[in-house]
């Protein structure tokens, strides 16, 4: 068992220093040896309290924030929900702009955090004075002392993993990781670390995992942005349809795509085989991981660390409901197992 006796004077001390921990069973049919680190024992339960607290106490410093100040994103996922405890916490007022496609449950839970919550229209194109891009923009320029995070294209979100990710995981690794693999939404993560990582050994490669539907892997190859990649997809936090600022293209070797469905199931797998309970994106990095695998990337002594960036409790609703996973498709009638647990 765990020996940890202190005493912590808030949630922001809790921050970081996320466990490293070993797959024992998922990844066993490849060579190679492979660590996740976990990144749901952040207190707000994700990889998103990081850049929260990392971007804010970089404005505090440079004396932007003062008490009651405002912090604005436009956000209902995760990184909402991270500014929302850090600013309740620190003692500033939040304010997200989001989209009405986000869940009732997912604005009630950021409302429950204290932060102020615009429901902007979602069929209205980005320049649009009503969309959450323009509401944000607008409430920063009204705002006097107002930082906007603005995730996407904000160089500190990659600064953020750069002084804490990437440090963490070269301790816990001893310096013998080879291979980081993880999930690229605004790119922060695999940047930051990515970053950090190659300064202390260039020979560690970085695979990027996006998904069917983004513009991500072919403009990493290409360095060309494409409209023909894009079409919807249901993985959230993973891929994008235009170019972030926050993801630094050159820190990464290449990119792997993977769908929606062999995703979700293998979310499920982790659980039902490492006991993990973690996110959508988490099934995504070990489905990346199982291709790279198959495709014999990795050898017997290799040290691979992979990213799992939210926890399983936020998608029950989602990968997590037999309905759902049924309402997409995702059940088939060549999986016993799952089709016995539909009819039931
Ligand atoms: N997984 C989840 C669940 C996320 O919310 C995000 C962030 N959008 C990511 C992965 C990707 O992290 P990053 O934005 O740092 O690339």
């Amino acid at each position: 068992m765990k020996q940890d006796n202190k005493v912590y004077n808030s949630f922001l001390d809790l921050i970081g220093n996320t466990p490293l921990v070993k797959l024992n069973k998922i990844t066993s049919e490849f060579e190679g040896n492979f660590y996740a680190k976990i990144e749901s024992f952040n207190p707000g339960q994700s990889s998103k309290d990081r850049i929260a607290l990392y971007i804010i106490e970089e404005a505090e410093r440079k004396g932007i924030l003062k008490p009651g100040d405002t912090i604005i994103e436009t956000t209902s996922g995760n990184t909402g929900f991270s500014i929302a405890m850090v600013s309740i916490i620190k003692g500033y007022e939040c304010v997200l702009a989001v989209s009405s496609k986000s869940s009732p449950d997912k604005i009630d839970m950021l409302k429950t955090m204290g932060a102020k919550v615009y429901v902007c229209p979602a069929h209205v194109s980005a320049d649009d004075p009503r969309s959450y891009y323009e509401v944000a923009k607008r409430l920063h320029q009204e705002r006097k002392g107002s930082v906007y995070i603005n995730q996407y294209f904000n160089e500190l979100n990659i600064d953020a993993h750069y002084h804490s990710t990437g440090p963490e995981i070269w301790q816990q690794t001893e310096g013998e990781i080879t291979h980081l693999v993880a999930c690229s939404g605004t790119g922060g993560t695999i940047s930051g670390t990515a970053r950090y990582l190659k300064e202390q050994n260039p020979n560690i490669k970085v695979i990027g995992i996006d998904a069917f539907g983004s513009v991500i892997k072919k403009y990493h190859e290409t360095r060309e942005f494409d409209e023909k990649e894009i079409y919807p997809y249901r993985i959230e936090g993973l891929g994008k349809n235009l170019i972030p600022a926050a993801t630094d293209f050159d820190v990464i070797d290449e990119f792997v795509k993977v769908t929606d469905e062999e995703s979700a199931h293998t979310a499920r797998e982790i659980a039902r085989t490492e006991g993990m309970f973690v996110g959508y994106t988490s099934g995504a990095v070990v489905q990346g991981l199982k291709q790279l695998g198959e495709a014999g990337t990795f050898k017997k002594d290799d040290k691979v660390v992979v990213i799992f960036p939210d926890h399983g409790s936020r998608y029950m609703s989602k990968v997590y409901s037999d309905k759902w996973m049924n309402d997409q498709g995702f059940f088939d009638s060549v999986n016993e197992e799952t089709l016995e647990k539909v009819q039931y």
